[in-house]
């Protein structure tokens, strides 16, 4: 059997580690670096994690006493809404993250309902602010995992603001993807996460507001100025941050979207009742949702990975089984169109015959209609 090349197309589950960054990391993970011991390691290990600190806040437009490094962005988002001290109550989204859905479930949060195109709606989140007394923490996120849709956090924070309030902002998505600018947004907490841009898994960071109050999620030594205890991952600390300059140095400032502009525009050359969700608003470059018409994304899942190509339905990050997708049906979709909506994710490392073939596999798939109704 002709063996097919693998081809890559979910990013926003994770991304493979960029081979500069997997060097980077591998040297420091030869040492015995610990930035709590006093020696000369410990001091290298502090040195290690103090520029890596400070690049990252660069690019986020901060200083680096405001990064908190974290072991993942669900992490961060879990100590940036259950740690955070100033507030009463929670309004989220209904498009979050899991991690972020969760982690806001003891407090009762009030859910921001989003519109047909995914992105929250302004007018409701005034109305929720007017209903609600005391201090709120808003979470809404930057991009959306999903479908890509760029929310207007700006806006958010305006009413917020006007209100007295706090606004924490999911960037996992969005930082190395697009210019992310922590002071720009004006929001009090920021999460990013590595594993997306070219980074290693399991280290993430939440950017803060100075001064801002927050009680650690995980206790035990003074590491990370006492908000996140645990020695440090010195090495994906170092990943983390040359994965962030990289990135922050592709052509364009970050990623390009004309792959997938290029995807998107033939894909809807062989279909005129395919939907790309979030098409006319604002998305981050590399994401596209679509609907195949009749063909249960599970199916189309199963289709590609028989010919060596890897995309996703719904989340990638819950277990491997596909269910709805609860950002598509807060979208108004209904659960039998949202069951064939695949996400294919590309990044700066994706090229145009690999799109090709993505493309081509698909119309396949498009044509077998008997296929699609029988499903
Ligand atoms: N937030 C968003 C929007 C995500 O897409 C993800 C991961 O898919 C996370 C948070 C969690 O980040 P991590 O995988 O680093 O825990």
């Amino acid at each position: 059997m002709e063996t097919k090349e693998k081809i890559y197309l979910d990013y926003n589950a994770t991304s493979p580690v960029g081979k500069k960054v997997a060097e980077v990391m591998a040297g420091i993970m030869a040492q015995p670096l610990n930035a709590s011991s006093v020696h000369n390691y410990g001091r290298e290990a502090k040195k290690h994690i103090e520029d890596a600190r400070r690049k990252i806040a660069k690019i986020a437009g901060v200083e680096g006493a405001q990064v908190i490094f974290t072991g993942s962005g669900t992490e961060a988002n879990n100590l940036a809404i259950k740690g955070f001290r100033d507030a009463n109550t929670v309004e989220v989204s209904t498009i979050e993250h899991a991690s972020v859905i969760k982690a806001a479930e003891d407090k009762k949060p009030t859910y921001i309902p989003v519109d047909k195109n995914g992105v929250v709606r302004l007018d409701a989140l005034e109305g929720i602010l007017k209903h609600t007394s005391g201090k709120v923490l808003v979470s809404v996120m930057l991009a959306n995992n999903e479908t890509g849709v760029i929310q207007p956090i700006k806006e958010v924070v305006k009413l917020v603001l006007a209100h007295g309030g706090f606004v924490h902002t999911d960037a996992v998505q969005a930082f190395g993807r697009i210019p992310v600018d922590f002071n720009d947004l004006n929001v009090d907490m920021m999460t990013i996460s590595a594993h997306k841009i070219g980074g290693p898994q399991g280290i993430g960071a939440l950017i803060i507001k100075k001064g801002l109050h927050l009680s650690p999620q995980i206790l035990g030594g003074g590491q990370e100025s006492g908000y996140r205890a645990g020695t440090h991952n010195v090495a994906a600390i170092v990943g983390f941050a040359a994965a962030a300059v990289y990135n922050s140095r592709l052509e364009g400032g970050n990623y390009s979207s004309h792959l997938r502009d290029y995807m998107e525009k033939k894909l809807k050359s062989i279909a005129q009742d395919i939907t790309i969700f979030g098409e006319d608003v604002a998305r981050i470059p590399n994401t596209s949702c679509i609907v195949m018409p009749g063909m249960k994304a599970e199916t189309q899942l199963i289709n590609f990975d028989l010919e060596g190509i890897a995309v996703s339905a719904g989340s990638a990050c819950s277990s491997g089984k596909v269910e709805a997708s609860h950002v598509l049906l807060a979208m108004g979709v209904d659960k039998e169109k949202a069951a064939t909506a695949i996400r294919v994710s590309v990044g700066p490392e994706t090229t145009r015959e690999e799109i090709d073939r993505f493309v081509e596999v698909w119309k396949r798939q498009y044509e077998r209609a008997d296929i699609r109704e029988a499903a």
